[in-house]
């Protein structure tokens, strides 16, 4: 008898656990779904994980900015655009950098000398290869879009060396 009794305090309890659970999920689902809420798309696009990033981007795409490579200089699609645009993130679309603060650096890559908004992009200290340097990667997704060097134009001094197969240029 007492064993039927713990039984059932023990499948109540699993039950109201899983309605529980399925309440909640079905709370954040709905969350997700509000549209022209920018907080929830940062966190979509930044739990996106990396087989699923695979499966949508190009895979040379997928290499620079998910597994940190890049791209031979001379070789990407920007470093010699002279077009007046904006340059957004190549995986979640967030606008990165503007043509105003575009500049030849010989370098071969698209160069900056700010980010369109110091809020759309995150500077993290990477010291691979045995360098010291700043890795420069979008605040919205996490993707890997370059580096940032002390040595860029007069005004702010700032060389923001960016791959073009991280950017999506849209002509303004
Ligand atoms: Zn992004």
């Amino acid at each position: 008898m007492k064993t039927v009794i713990l039984q059932s305090k023990f499948i109540l309890t699993l039950v109201i656990f899983i309605i529980f659970s399925g309440f909640n999920f079905m709370l954040a689902d709905n969350n997700s779904c509000q549209p022209g809420s920018s907080g929830q798309k940062f966190t979509d696009s930044h739990n996106k994980l990396n087989k699923d990033w695979k499966k949508i981007l190009p895979s040379d795409v997928y290499h620079i900015t998910r597994e940190k490579g890049t791209e031979r200089a001379f070789t990407g699609k920007y470093w010699d655009n002279h077009d007046r645009g904006i340059y957004k993130c190549a995986c979640c679309g967030a606008e990165l950098f503007s043509s105003d603060t575009k500049f030849d650096s010989g370098t071969g890559w698209p160069s900056f000398s700010a980010p369109n908004a110091k809020e759309a992009i995150e500077e993290l200290p990477d010291d691979s290869y045995g360098m010291q340097r700043t890795e420069v990667i979008c605040k919205k997704c996490g993707a890997h879009l370059g580096h940032v060097f002390p040595d860029g134009p007069a005004v702010t001094g700032q060389r923001y060396c960016i791959n073009s197969a991280s950017l999506d240029f849209q002509n303004q």
